[in-house]
C-alpha cells in the first residue's frame, strides 16, 4: 500500500478507537440459511460493508470473514419439514442470501466459512477447553462453564437465563452442571446432523461453531467483531469466553459492533409475527443505492422502526447527493473532512449533510466510499 503520511485518526466506534497500522481482521456473523433475507440482516451486513469501506478507503488492508451457521437445530427442522437435506437446503438459501448481499452491494467477504466444514476445530475447541478445566463432558455432551461469563457483561444472571432460554439454550438441561453452562458438543439423536468425535456421535454447539470458525481463519483474536444487536447476549459473550480461555489472549476482539435492530411497529421482524420487510420485495420499487442509504443514514449502534416513508425519503436525499456530485467544485479539505466524520463513529448522516452542502469532490467521495452509486 502507499503510506499516507498525514494519517486520519483511526476508525472510533462509539467509545473504542480501533488503531491500525495496516490490517484489519474483521469477523461477522453471518445468516443461518433456512429463511429469506430481511431487512434486519441486511441492515448488519451493509453497516458492516460500510465499516469495512472506510477502512480500506483510508488504506487498511481488510480481511473479512462471514460465516455461514449451517448447522443448527432450526435449519434441521426447516429442512426436514420441506423434505430436503439440510445441507442442500442451506445450499439453496445460501443463493438467495448472496443475490441479495450482491444486490446491495456487500462486498464478499474474503472468508465464508460453513460450520459443517468446521467440525474437527469445533472438537479441537472442545478438547482444549477440557484440557484447561473450563469445559466437563456429560452424557456425549461437551459443556463450556459459564457461570461467570453474564456478569463479566454487567447481566445480572436472572436476565442471563431468560435470554439464554429464548435463544434455545435449555438452561435446565439436567446434564449442566450450572444453568449457564452451555454446550460445545451435542451428542445427537436420531434424524440430527452427526459427527464422530472423542465423545461419540454429536454436532457442534453455536457458540463453539463461531469460536472455532473465528479462531482458525483469523488466529487468536480479531480487530472487529460484528453482528446484529441481538447477538451481544448470548452468543458473543460465549462466543469470546470460549476463545479467551482456549487461546489464553484477552480480548479476544478489540471493538465490537452490534448493530440496531430494525423494528417495524416497535416489534422486532419475525416470521413467527409475519411482519418481516424483505430486501427482495423493497428492491422491486426502489434503487438498491436508497435502500442502502436508508439504512446507513442513522447511528449505527440503535435500534429503529421501518416505515415505508423513511425509504421514500432515503430515494430524495440519494437524488440530492447525485446533484450535490455533479457540481464543480473540489477541494482536498472538504474531501478529507467527509472522511474524518465517517471515521468518527460512522457518522453517515453528518458526512451526507456535510456532502450535500459542499457537493462536488466531497459527495463524490461519499458515495464512492459508501458504494451509493
Ligand atoms: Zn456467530
Amino acid at each position: 500500500m502507499t503510506h499516507d503520511l498525514h494519517p486520519h485518526a483511526p476508525l472510533r466506534l462509539r467509545d473504542t478507537p480501533l488503531p491500525l497500522i495496516d490490517k484489519a481482521r474483521i469477523y461477522v456473523c453471518g445468516v443461518t440459511p433456512y429463511d429469506v433475507t430481511h431487512l434486519g440482516h441486511a441492515a448488519t451486513f451493509v453497516w458492516v460493508d460500510a465499516a469495512t469501506r472506510v477502512l480500506r478507503h483510508i488504506g487498511i488492508q481488510t480481511e473479512v470473514v462471514r460465516n455461514v451457521t449451517d448447522v443448527d437445530d432450526v435449519l434441521t427442522d426447516a429442512a426436514r419439514l420441506a423434505n430436503t437435506p439440510f445441507d442442500a437446503y442451506a445450499a439453496m438459501h445460501q443463493y438467495q442470501f448472496d443475490h441479495d448481499m450482491s444486490v446491495l452491494s456487500v462486498r464478499r467477504p474474503d472468508h465464508e466459512p460453513r460450520a459443517h466444514t468446521y467440525v474437527p476445530q469445533v472438537v479441537a475447541l472442545s478438547q482444549a477447553l477440557l484440557d484447561r478445566g473450563a469445559a466437563y463432558e456429560r452424557s456425549g455432551s461437551v459443556y463450556f462453564r459459564g457461570a461467570g461469563v453474564p456478569a463479566a457483561h454487567g447481566i445480572d444472571d436472572d436476565d442471563a437465563l431468560a435470554m439464554c432460554a429464548e435463544f434455545g439454550e435449555q438452561p435446565g438441561d439436567p446434564d449442566k452442571a450450572h444453568p449457564l453452562d452451555v454446550p460445545l458438543w451435542r451428542a445427537s439423536g436420531e434424524g440430527q446432523p452427526s459427527w464422530p468425535s472423542p465423545w461419540g456421535p454429536g454436532r457442534p454447539g453455536w457458540h463453539a461453531e463461531c469460536t472455532a470458525m473465528a479462531l482458525s481463519v483469523l488466529g487468536s483474536s480479531v480487530d472487529l467483531h460484528a453482528g446484529g444487536a441481538d447477538l451481544r447476549f448470548p452468543h458473543h459473550a460465549f462466543e469470546s469466553a470460549q476463545a479467551e480461555a482456549a487461546t489464553g489472549v484477552t480480548p479476544f476482539a478489540r471493538a465490537w459492533m452490534h448493530v440496531g435492530t430494525v423494528l417495524v411497529d416497535g416489534a422486532k421482524m419475525a416470521k413467527s409475527t409475519g411482519n418481516l420487510v424483505l430486501v427482495d420485495d423493497l428492491v422491486r420499487d426502489h434503487r438498491p443505492a436508497a435502500l442502502r442509504l436508508m439504512l446507513l443514514d442513522r447511528p449505527w449502534h440503535q435500534a429503529w422502526d421501518y416505515r415505508p416513508e423513511l425509504l421514500d425519503a432515503a430515494e430524495q436525499r440519494l437524488d440530492a447527493l447525485y446533484s450535490a456530485a455533479g457540481r464543480r467544485h473540489d477541494d482536498g479539505h472538504t474531501e478529507r473532512a467527509i472522511v474524518d466524520l465517517l471515521l468518527a463513529d460512522l457518522d453517515v448522516s453528518a458526512a451526507l449533510d456535510a456532502a450535500l452542502e459542499s457537493g462536488g469532490g466531497a459527495a463524490r467521495t461519499l458515495a464512492a466510499v459508501l458504494a451509493l452509486s
